[in-house]
């Protein structure tokens, strides 16, 4: 082939109109082509006979038809034929639902393979619309692609393999070096992909497949590897000296070993030549803002600006709080930018940015807008940071030159799976809670348990402690969905008239959220009914019960967030989790609540219920689209690509040995093609 890339349209059998089609389905070069997966098999390759079928499942049988079908007009517009087809032994009726160019191909004591769902039919087996071949055909597995108008599979297949000929005709270097296709068992490149696009049988085909999941996989750890020393320029702003121990001793409690670890790390990061790039990983109330403000002193100390973005202005107000309290004394000026601060303070509030006169600037994503500049920004940190997108990062990051950045992030992350995403940030974890933090006792039960939940959350308001009722909707709905405005209306006029009940959720102003969240803390409001607006980061000791309405409508991590609202103090708290609901998939997970208050195993079962994409919000995580791998089916795999990308490039950083050309590549193919909108940072 002298012509590179080949166009399409000179693969025998596409042509001009062909290659239209191609693109519909997002096909634009022979590349893509011959990585256009099916989408499943028909599976002609083992034949059944005909008393060995089981009802309701899908198979394939060799039979001879016993007449020419016969046409019954059932209405206007619908037309059934029906015939036998028998292998001798027994016999399977077969319906053939309006396509008279079907019916006219079965010829009667001529021998068929049929393909496709047979039921049972008053004792008898029925086959409707099957998929027929010649008997003598020898079809093997056939490939079922995704489809647009005018592409049938059966002409896709054709195309593919010429499209596979020409392919390895140009011998592209395979993606997976040979010495690691070996090591962990994989196929050729040429066999897995031919094999994918026509296998002969199941098993053939499972191998292939994983050889490709193993290929794509591994490409994409490399490239989000590659990625994270990219990204790297010269940290402009280095600490030159480390007062973390200097505000650590400031503390009124101790700090936990894993919290001391992590804050080394950090300093280390920002002491270096390159910028920090890190991740924090804690479990809910592990106490990580506590790590960040030791960074965030040490910064300002050094001369270096700080921002602290969070996702909600309930919680970047606490975060403000919490940091000036943490600071007292140390003169470093802090300011309070979200969307609710007047138009007036928010200008000399940049002002103060921008001349350096304040040290650190907390806030939500109103911290983006291009107006915000600050003087020498050396310090970034994003809280619950999978709320964010990959480029909300980079926009913080660009008020600065190459600042240093930390990524807090409290939904724990399977582990494997955070390989990936933060392929290009280094991670710490605090593993460990403070001391004197105990278990959150966990119970699921119906809604007839009411009355003696309501007198649970008395016995312990009586007692001085505070307790949230979380409900899923703001307003009545429809389908019976606890509203929280009606609810903290009626509990605060019936059940708990005697007490302070506070009402807030999403849809409340800045300023009424701020007022009841600041009464909440104070003890002021003694239950407080919410939406899940408190789900993160909102930090009150002194709530000790959790009361989840309607449990069933929150996804696993979600709950594990909202139950991590209490036992952050010294009293033994309980999370209660109500539902009417019993099918399986809520049973099951609010069984794992009661079982357990670990948050990376909780995370590790709800990526398993959910998939990555709902785990992450709508394609937040700005990883490229994978095409046959899955990050949830595939998890075996995703640790074996960890670990071969992780050799290779200690071996080869920049991939330029020979062996490694097929993944460099690849790797480009991925990332630097089709998603440029990744940002570098
Ligand atoms: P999260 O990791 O969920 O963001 P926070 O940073 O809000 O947790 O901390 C939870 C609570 O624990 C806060 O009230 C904080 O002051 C407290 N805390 C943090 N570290 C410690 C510690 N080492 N010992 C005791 N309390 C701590
Ligand atoms: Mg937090």
């Amino acid at each position: 082939m002298k012509n590179y890339p080949v166009p399409l349209k000179y693969i025998k059998g596409v042509g001009e109109k062909r290659e239209l089609l191609l693109k519909k389905l997002g096909i634009t070069s022979l590349y893509e082509l011959v990585h256009f997966y099916p989408r499943t098999y028909l599976d002609f390759s083992s034949l059944t006979d005909i008393v060995s079928i089981v009802p309701d499942t899908v198979c394939a049988f060799s039979a001879v038809v016993g007449y020419d079908p016969i046409e019954h007009k059932i209405r206007k517009g619908m037309t059934l034929y029906k015939t036998i087809a028998t292998d001798g032994i027994a016999g399977v009726h077969i319906t053939i639902f309006n396509s008279k160019y079907l019916a006219d191909s079965l010829k009667q004591g001529q021998e068929y393979i049929f393909y496709g769902k047979v039921t049972a039919q008053n004792g008898s087996l029925e086959m409707a619309n099957p998929i027929v071949e010649a008997a003598e055909s020898d079809c093997g597995m056939r490939p079922v692609y995704p489809l647009t108008a005018g592409l049938t599979s059966k002409i896709l297949s054709k195309i593919m393999a010429n499209a596979l000929t020409v392919y390895f005709e140009q011998n592209i270097p395979a993606p997976v070096p040979d010495s690691v296709r070996t090591r962990y068992n994989l196929a050729h490149e040429q066999f897995a992909l031919r094999t994918v696009h026509s296998p002969k049988n199941a098993g053939d085909l499972a191998v292939a497949k994983r050889s490709l999941i193993f290929e794509e996989l591994l490409t994409l750890q490399t490239g989000m590897r590659r990625l994270k020393s990219h990204s790297r320029g010269k940290a402009s702003l280095k600490i030159q000296d480390d007062f973390s121990g200097e505000f650590i001793s400031s503390l009124p409690f101790t700090l936990t070993k894993a919290q001391e670890r992590v804050i080394s790390e950090c300093i280390r990061d920002m002491q270096s030549d390159r910028p920090m790039n890190r991740l924090v990983q804690g479990d809910v109330g592990s106490g990580k803002t506590v790590v960040a403000a030791a960074l965030i002193f040490t910064a300002a100390k050094n001369g270096m600006q700080s921002a602290l973005m969070a996702p909600t202005e309930i919680l970047a107000r606490q975060h403000y709080e919490t940091l000036t309290k943490l600071t007292e004394g140390s003169e470093i000026g802090i300011e309070l930018l979200t969307g609710s601060v007047t138009a007036k303070n928010k200008r000399e509030i940049k002002e103060r940015l921008k001349s350096g006169a304040s040290q650190l600037v907390v806030g939500t994503h109103a911290l983006l807008t291009d107006d915000t500049e600050f003087q020498r920004l050396g310090l970034i940190v994003t809280d619950e940071q999978h709320r964010f997108g990959v480029n909300q990062r980079g926009t913080l990051s660009s008020k600065g030159s190459n600042p240093h950045t930390l990524v807090m992030s409290a939904t724990p992350i399977p582990r494997t799976l955070s390989l990936i995403i933060y392929g290009d940030l280094d991670i710490s974890i605090i593993d460990e809670l403070p001391k004197g933090r105990q278990k959150i006792s966990t119970y699921a039960v119906d809604t007839s348990y009411r009355k003696r939940i309501y007198a649970f959350i008395k016995k312990h308001l009586d007692t001085g402690l505070q307790a949230y009722i979380v409900c899923p909707a703001v307003e009545e709905s429809e389908n019976g969905v606890a509203s929280a405005v009606q609810y903290a209306e009626e509990l605060s006029k019936k059940e708990f008239a005697d007490y302070k009940v506070g009402l807030l959720h999403g849809k409340m102003k800045g300023k009424d959220k701020e007022a009841v969240m600041s009464d909440f803390a104070s003890g002021e409001i003694q239950l407080l009914v919410s939406t899940t607006v408190i789900e993160v980061g909102v930090d009150v000791p002194n709530a000790a019960v959790m009361v989840i309405e309607n449990a069933e409508s929150f996804g696993l991590s979600q709950l594990h967030q909202l139950r991590g609202r209490v036992g952050r103090g010294i009293a033994k708290s309980y999370c209660v989790l109500i539902s009417d609901n019993m099918s399986e998939g809520v049973k099951s997970r609010l069984d794992i609540m009661c079982r357990t208050n670990d948050g990376f195993a909780i995370a590790d079962k709800d990526l398993e219920l959910r998939g990555p994409g709902d785990f992450f919000g709508e394609r937040q995580h700005g990883l490229p689209e994978l095409k046959i791998a899955s990050l949830t089916e595939n998890m075996d795999i995703v640790r074996e690509t960890a670990e071969a990308s992780e050799a290779i490039l200690k071996d080869d950083p920049m991939l330029k040995k020979e062996e490694n050309l097929g993944l460099r590549l690849a790797v480009r193919r991925l990332f630097y093609d089709k998603n440029k909108h990744i940002s570098l940072n």
